[in-house]
């Protein structure tokens, strides 16, 4: 049976890869899973949105389900609205991917992503075809609803609004066009604070820069930073479950950086499980020592974070892409949550501040083509004794740092991270990596 779910749903190019056909299908295998119930439905600023979420809801309401269209609204809104209220959720989005994707991923009434076997169940049945089919009076019932203003005041709940708001601080937010563009700005404001936005428009074809926001695309926010003597920079994805920052001084936050600021706040003074993927770096784990917590790695995937949290009990958890996940909220990547908390450390420290405080580190990421990637990360594995983790991949410790060789879910390429204190011993690191896929391949 094909797998059509990768790492964080189904992607493809529009009418390519991904298409209404796809959409409409795979949605009546989610109403037949669920067998009938209501579904929440919303999507990113795409242009081909509109189009795909007519097929999912044409295909929801063929399987009797009640679809509930939350219209553009981030990631993480749906996923809160998912979980108050309807038994599941589609989101629309190829959150960080060029323009030309879109995607699916489907919400459990938990609020988070489909687990792997929720998903191959769904895909047996796209499979089979075996799809609910209402009878002509059975076919559901579509209403619309707004997932913004709770989510919003979710988050305010849970920051100390009074203290933020008298700092009157000023932010630059660059939400891409994306559907971050809906929530950030506005929450910013409420929070008191003076808000610049760039790329603040609605628009799927991310006229300024592309949907993922990586140090090297967001020169005009830096610029405005540094021009308008901002307090702090933010930048979402496409679909705003994700978020970066820039401090005051207009340089850009390393997204590992972030991941254990964020960390170090969660678990000061009082410890707790603290759960990362295992291509974070070090720097985090460095920073859960000191606060006497309790590091737990697993797979690649906000799913495997989320879902080991909920096992724990952990007080915080997140990867080190800007996805983090804050669990007194929801156990989802929560771009706009993470704004309010970073607000709210900075009114104790400076951005910059805060930076400097983590340990340094430094990381190569490399990728290798390989036609056998299996049958070579099986040979890696048998090739090495001692030291080595298989959480997800390979993962080798050193003294002074690590390498993780990796087969990639959907190409024909393995890819090699590493990470130690000097930039040279990193790149020496990957260099063995590659050295070990070459001699065993
Ligand atoms: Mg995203």
């Amino acid at each position: 049976m094909k797998q059509i779910f990768g790492t964080d749903g189904v992607r493809g190019i529009v009418n390519k890869e991904l298409t209404p056909k796809l959409v409409l299908e795979l949605s009546m295998s989610l109403g037949t899973f669920i067998d009938g119930g209501t579904v929440a439905i919303g999507r990113d600023t795409r242009i081909s949105g509109e189009m795909f979420k007519n097929a999912a809801i044409s295909g929801l309401l063929s399987t009797g389900c009640k679809v509930v269209d939350l219209g553009i609204a981030p990631t993480p809104a749906i996923n809160y609205y998912v979980r108050d209220e309807t038994d599941a959720g589609i989101i629309i989005t190829a959150s960080h991917n060029p323009r030309e994707y879109n995607g699916l991923k489907f919400v459990a009434d938990d609020g988070i992503g489909f687990s792997r076997e929720e998903e191959r169940k769904v895909e047996r049945i796209y499979s089979g075809k075996n799809f609910r089919n209402a009878e002509w009076n059975g076919t559901g019932a579509l209403s619309i609803d707004d997932a913004i203003q709770r989510y919003k005041d979710g988050i305010k709940k849970l920051v100390n609004v009074e203290r933020i708001s008298k700092r009157n601080f000023k932010v630059v937010v660059d939400t891409g066009c994306g559907a971050g563009g809906i929530v950030t700005p506005s929450l910013l404001r409420e929070l008191g604070c003076n808000v610049i936005t760039l790329n603040g428009q609605l628009d799927g074809t991310f006229p300024k820069r592309p949907p993922e926001p990586t140090g090297e695309v967001l020169g005009d926010l830096i610029t405005l930073v540094k021009r308008s003597g901002a307090d702090l920079g933010v930048a979402h994805d496409g679909d705003a479950d994700r978020v970066v920052f820039v401090d005051e001084n207009g340089s850009f936050v390393s997204e590992d950086v972030l991941l254990a600021i964020c960390a170090k706040n969660a678990l000061k003074n009082r410890g707790g499980f603290f759960v990362t993927p295992v291509s974070s770096s070090l720097c985090v784990k460095d920073v859960v020592e000191q606060c006497d917590g309790e590091l737990v790695w697993t797979p690649i995937g906000s799913i495997h974070v989320a879902r080991k949290m909920i096992e724990l009990g952990a007080v915080f958890g997140g990867e080190g892409n800007g996805g983090l996940i804050f669990p007194e909220h929801q156990y989802s990547r929560d771009g706009a949550m993470a704004v309010a908390k970073i607000l709210e450390m900075i009114c104790e420290k400076k951005m910059s501040q805060l930076v400097e405080e983590i340990p340094r580190y430094y990381n190569v990421k490399k990728k290798m083509r390989v036609i056998d990637k299996k049958g070579v990360m099986e040979k890696v594995l048998d090739n090495l004794k001692s030291n080595i983790e298989t959480t997800d991949g390979v993962k080798i410790w050193y003294d002074d740092g690590w390498v993780l060789i990796r087969a990639s879910g959907t190409e024909p390429i393995i890819r090699i991270y590493a990470e130690s204190k000097s930039n040279k011993r990193a790149n020496e690191l990957a260099k063995d990596g590659i050295d070990l896929i070459n001699q065993v391949s």
